[in-house]
């Protein structure tokens, strides 16, 4: 029997599923076929959970997303090639976000190299600029060390992706069974605390602040700040604007919860705590006219190289957001304070939400048809389960959208995220419902899709039946990218038979029958035009936990151009992003 065991072989498939499994990996990704089939069979064999999707893209997606969700690295395992290539857009995006993932490519033989072998490509050149580490191991021997030094650099300091290549002639290559050594599983991020010094400027700063603001970006989300962050709001009465995907890190409703007047919170706030929020893009770089040309910022991140971009920060915290949270605590338990409720910037803050709210409503309320994005949005917020994920895409679907739709819980928002990318929604529904089947079965994940952003990853709604994952699909079609035409106006814009007509590059065909995609594969579909017939059928998607749905809502074609929307647009500008 001894020599048996001294005998016993192990294939390079069984070694990559072995080292991801002990590096504690549960969640795999991606589209089989040479030469990486093997791998996805070995991990299965192991209790890894392999989801097969129609393209890389949208594999890419769902692994990052499970990062985000777990803190731990989903894998996105891919083929040569093309394979790799289609998961670049989904690495791209989870170096944009900071979220870990890994990327496990099979390359073409090691003999074959520079030969003009099947699907040859640079790989690990091509990843270095969408990752942190992007590496081939030189040796069956070397790849449970390649494994953990990968998993490890996606999830410590600023988090992001990691590229493993994997030569086709490993997969299958058989070793002796005691020639491999696994690298025990990597040990959870040290947590770093800001400086002593620095936390008690901090503190002194906000005390004296007139008018203050926290802002809580997913970078919160992801460090699991909730409980802290939520305290230090509660216990120094501070008001607290989410980013996107900040929401719910604190609940939505919660009285100091101050999205509904974020313009107004940027312009005038005198003091603004980043945690874990970029001065980028969707915060305006923290410059004027968007904001006091002398706010003062104070950026709590774990990322030095983030510290002082775009503004002169006036403290800068560098650290884990939890831990610093807790350390600001500490010195307001020590010297207890509190921002006063009566201030004058509450009362224009509360006034500001209560006319933004009003005008939501107002547009909600219209009766006419097609329906418009805040009566639709409205609808779907009655109806949402509070402990819901919610992943949401489309220009006006997401924006209006994340105004209307309330986040109760942390890390429970998917949506275009910091590239803006669209297609991420069907791979982070996947995701999503995925993590809720095993840890909290009967959790809900609502995907709200534009019609536009739903067509980049639509085949994807045949994974979702394959797997019965009881996603609700809501494509808000408006027939175009931004805006479109109803069916008449098209008919008359391409005049028929008119060889010279052509299609504006906006519009998409009207009156799609996008549920047909969903009933195509044994999901249900529905098409809807009214607010009664979109109550009904997401009452009926959301009683039913054993099976998807897709309701396709027609709304107005041409929303933008209309008075109703004149008024949407300048909404937009008081309460959105850009
Ligand atoms: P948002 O899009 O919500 O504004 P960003 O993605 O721009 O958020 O910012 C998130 C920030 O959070 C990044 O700068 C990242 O370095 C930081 N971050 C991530 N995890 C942690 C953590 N545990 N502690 C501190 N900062 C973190
Ligand atoms: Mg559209």
């Amino acid at each position: 029997e001894r020599s048996d065991r001294r005998e016993k072989q192990v294939s390079g498939a069984e070694v990559i599923a072995q080292a991801l499994k002990t590096q504690d990996v549960a969640y795999m990704f991606g589209i089989v076929g040479i030469p990486v089939t093997e791998i996805a069979v070995a991990a299965q064999k192991l209790g890894i959970t392999y989801v097969g999707m129609r393209n890389e893209q949208a594999a890419c997606y769902a692994a990052s997303a499970i990062g985000y969700l777990t803190g731990r690295p989903g894998v996105c395992l891919v083929v040569s090639g093309p394979g790799l290539i289609h998961a670049l857009g989904g690495m791209a995006n989870a170096n944009m976000n900071c979220w870990p993932l890994i990327v496990i490519g099979g390359s073409s033989e090691r003999r074959q190299e520079m030969m003009g072998a099947f699907q040859e490509f640079p790989q690990v050149e091509a990843c270095r600029l969408y990752s942190k580490f992007s590496a081939r191991p030189s040796s069956i021997e070397n790849i449970p060390s390649i494994i953990e030094k990968a998993v490890r650099s996606s999830i410590y300091g600023r988090p992001g992706p990691c590229y493993v290549d994997i030569p086709a002639d490993f997969v299958n290559l058989q070793v002796n069974v005691n020639s491999v050594k696994y690298v025990e599983c990597c040990m959870p991020p040290p947590v770093s605390m800001a400086e002593t010094s620095a936390v008690y400027m901090a503190a002194s700063v906000i005390r004296n602040a007139r008018q203050p603001l926290l802002i809580i970006g997913k970078g919160a989300a992801y460090a699991h700040a909730e409980e802290a962050l939520r305290k230090l709001v509660e216990q120094c009465k501070l008001p607290f604007l989410p980013t996107p995907m900040g929401k719910g890190v604190i609940p939505d409703n919660h009285p100091n919860c101050v999205g509904a007047a974020r313009s107004r919170a940027l312009q005038f706030a005198d003091v603004i705590v980043l945690f874990g929020a970029r001065l980028n893009w969707i915060l305006h770089f923290g410059l004027p006219p968007r904001y006091q040309p002398d706010v003062k910022f104070i950026q709590v991140d774990i990322c030095a190289e983030e510290l002082g971009n775009n503004v002169k920060p006036a403290v800068t915290l560098l650290g884990d957001i939890n831990a610093i949270a807790k350390q600001l605590l500490e010195q307001f338990d020590k010297t207890p304070w509190q921002y006063p409720p009566e201030s004058s910037w509450w009362q224009t803050l509360r006034e500001k939400m209560k006319i933004n709210e009003a005008a939501s409503k107002e547009l909600a309320s219209q009766k006419s048809l097609p329906m418009n994005y805040y009566t639709v949005f409205y609808h779907v917020q009655e109806q949402l389960p509070r402990d819901c994920f919610v992943v949401s895409e489309g220009a006006n679907t997401m924006d209006i959208g994340r105004t209307v739709i309330q986040n109760y819980l942390p890390r429970h928002r998917l949506d275009a995220g910091t590239f803006g990318t669209m297609g991420v929604g069907l791979g982070f529904a996947i995701a999503a419902a995925i993590v809720a089947k095993d840890r909290n079965p009967g959790q809900r994940v609502i995907c709200v899709e534009g019609d536009s952003a739903f067509g980049f990853s639509g085949m994807e709604v045949e994974t979702v039946c394959r797997y019965n994952l009881p996603i609700v699909l809501l494509v808000v079609n408006n027939n175009g990218i931004y805006q479109g035409f109803d069916a008449d106006s098209w008919k008359e814009m391409l005049k028929f038979g008119d060889a010279t007509a052509v299609a504006p590059p906006f519009c998409l065909l009207p009156n799609s029958h996008y549920e047909q995609v969903m009933t195509a594969f044994g999901g249900k579909g529905y098409f809807v035009q009214t607010p009664e017939e979109l109550q009904k059928s997401l009452k009926q998607s959301l009683a039913d936990t054993t099976k998807p749905s897709l309701i396709n809502i027609m709304i107005e074609p041409q929303a933008a151009r209309k008075t109703q929307v004149n008024s949407v647009a300048k909404q937009k500008s008081e309460m959105h992003l850009p």
